[in-house]
């Protein structure tokens, strides 16, 4: 199936590769941007068939460019929402836009009479404030935002999908909801504007990082990520699903070895040494962005991803090609020194 889809945040690292997958597949694509002065700029580095891909102008704090940018638009690919590299001086500096946001793209969707709601929401979403005893996780769990675990992007995620359920539930008629809930998400880059997802590779090539701290991560794939929102807005009947996205989850330590296997030489300044716990705790006094991540040390969440693969037939490809794709891009993007 193809028509016309509205993508929200063209900007963005993930919706930059799904309008190119929905474009190849044959769909016109609608999407945004804060401010049309970047137009050019987005455009240029989404590089695709610039005759199916049309710019409006919207923010996820005002009312202004949704009805517009939707007109005509059966699909809606809602993606963007703040994913910033700092920790916010307030939760609400997340929260807010997530869900607010979330409300202005369905409440314009439904009045420009959009069939089918895809939002990206996060593995945020789920697998936060459990007990570490709990190490897999399926689509039936949910985030505790109460626990001290849950961080502002953490909250603003699962608050967002939580509110858009909601409302979908009261008053979504006959609109179809459908969430994809990511890992880590990492991969090739289209330009040198890379989302926060990818600062822990930049930070291992150029050895940044004093040492290994005992944290991990499910990661996957963007153009899996992409190629999941695209099953979820095509495939037939998925009214209310909720698909989590992930491949493995590797330890930074696992990962700083596929760095090693692959290039080699360029992988010199990838550290060795593990970070001990009780050292990040230190740091964690002095460093917000350290702080908000202590309650992961030495977690584990691993994801059952049976779901998507049966109803949606996705398959995610090996991670090591993720993990060093992001890597070669760095590199040849000028982003890191190796
Ligand atoms: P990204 O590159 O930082 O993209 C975020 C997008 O949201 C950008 O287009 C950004 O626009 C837009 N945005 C932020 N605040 C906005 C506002 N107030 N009004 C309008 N647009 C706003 O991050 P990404 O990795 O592609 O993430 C896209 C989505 O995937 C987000 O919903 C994120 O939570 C979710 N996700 C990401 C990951 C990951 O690891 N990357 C994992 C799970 C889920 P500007 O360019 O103007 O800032």
């Amino acid at each position: 199936m193809a028509g016309t889809v509205f993508v929200s945040g063209g900007s963005g690292y993930i919706a930059g590769f799904l309008i190119r997958q929905l474009v190849e597949a044959g769909w016109t694509v609608h999407t945004t941007v804060r401010n049309l002065a970047r137009e050019a700029e987005v455009r240029a580095s989404i590089g695709t068939d610039n005759s199916k891909l049309r710019f409006f102008a919207a923010d996820l704090m005002s009312d202004a460019g949704w009805a517009e940018a939707m007109a005509g638009c059966s699909h809606v690919a809602h993606v963007a929402s703040p994913l910033p590299s700092n920790a916010p001086k307030s939760d609400d500096e997340l929260i807010v836009p997530a869900r607010d946001g979330a409300l202005r793209a369905l409440k314009a969707a439904k009045a420009a009479g959009v069939k089918r709601f895809v939002m990206t929401s996060s593995m945020a979403a789920i697998a936060y404030g459990h007990p570490r005893s709990q190490t897999v996780f399926t689509e039936a769990d949910w985030t505790d935002v109460t626990s001290p675990d849950a961080y502002a992007y953490v909250k603003s995620k699962t608050i967002a999908e939580r509110a858009a359920r909601d409302w979908v539930a009261a008053e979504g008629g006959d609109m179809e909801y459908v969430s994809v809930n990511p890992s880590l998400v990492l991969g090739p880059l289209q330009s040198g504007d890379f989302s926060t997802s990818l600062v822990a590779i930049q930070k291992l090539l150029e050895g940044s990082m004093p040492g290994l701290p005992n944290l991990g991560f499910g990661v996957v794939d963007v153009r899996d990520v992409a190629d999941m929102h695209v099953r979820c807005l095509d495939l037939p009947d998925l009214a209310g699903e909720r698909f989590i996205c992930s491949g493995p989850f590797l330890m930074m330590a696992d990962i700083a070895a596929i760095l090693r296997e692959g290039l080699g030489e360029q992988a010199r300044k990838v550290p060795r040494r593990r970070l001990p716990d009780w050292l990040m705790r230190i740091v964690g006094r002095f460093d917000p962005v350290v702080r908000q991540v202590l309650g992961e040390l030495g977690k584990v969440r691993d994801t059952d991803i049976s779901h998507a693969r049966q109803r949606l037939g996705w398959n995610p490809r090996p991670v090591e090609e993720s993990v060093l794709d992001t890597a070669r891009d760095m590199i040849r993007l000028g982003i890191v020194k190796v």
